[in-house]
């Protein structure tokens, strides 16, 4: 069975010491105890702004990792090694495979309607830990609005990944940034439907943004030439 490390909806990782280390690799990570053991899920409402909260942990490069504590060091040291590129899901497979663990993985934005879509301070809310796979399992939305909601979301910019000189910064309404708590869902769907309306699209192909490659109107024309 592949096991979908990451969902649309939430993020799934192994507990094995009943220690949970949660952090982006950069800053110290937060240390949770957890009473589940083995393959375990937290919803994406689970992930929540936290400043100087408990067991709260910094973000500074968009990414959240969750490591049985026996295997953080291993993969932290891996990680960096192989220069702490955001996202490298290549890599983190490997990893899993080579050192026997399951860790989950989050990149700002990823997850819809969650919290974490930009660096910050967060914690997690355990209370919502289950063990098991979720009861459904979302892929990723391959259709091209969730692909560019994905990109915009977690860049505040969409930039073409065949020409690398088209790009859209801001939507002819809303502006150039989301404006308020929880407007970024309301900004990054509608900066997508504009993306669509001016002749831009996203396939779900390696390259430009991990396995997203967004177009522009004259190269969206040309590969389908
Ligand atoms: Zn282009």
């Amino acid at each position: 069975m592949t096991i979908p490390f990451i969902t649309q909806n939430s993020v799934v990782f192994e507990c094995r010491t009943g220690t949970l280390h949660v952090g982006d690799l950069v800053n110290d990570p937060v240390r949770y105890v957890v009473s589940s053991t083995g393959i375990c899920h937290l919803p994406a409402s689970a992930i929540v702004p936290a400043d100087n909260a408990a067991h709260s942990f910094s973000v500074d490069n968009a990414q959240i990792f969750f490591i049985d504590s026996d295997h953080y060091e291993t993969i932290a040291t891996a990680v960096s090694d192989n220069g702490n590129i955001t996202p490298n899901h290549d890599l983190y497979a490997k990893l899993r495979a080579l050192h026997k663990t399951q860790f989950g993985y989050v990149v700002a934005g990823e997850l819809f309607d969650c919290p974490f879509d930009s660096d910050g301070t967060f914690a997690l809310d355990l209370s919502q830990l289950r063990e098991g796979l979720p009861d459904k399992i979302v892929g990723f939305a391959t259709d091209e609005q969730a692909l560019l909601r994905r990109i915009i979301s977690s860049m505040n910019t969409l930039v073409c990944a065949s020409c690398f000189s088209a790009e859209i910064m801001s939507h002819p309404e809303l502006g150039g940034s989301p404006v308020g708590p929880g407007k970024k869902k309301d900004w990054s769907l509608a900066m997508a439907n504009h993306a669509i309306a001016s002749g831009w699209t996203a396939i779900p192909e390696e390259g430009g943004f991990g396995e997203i490659t967004p177009l522009c109107p004259v190269c969206k024309t040309q590969r389908e030439s």
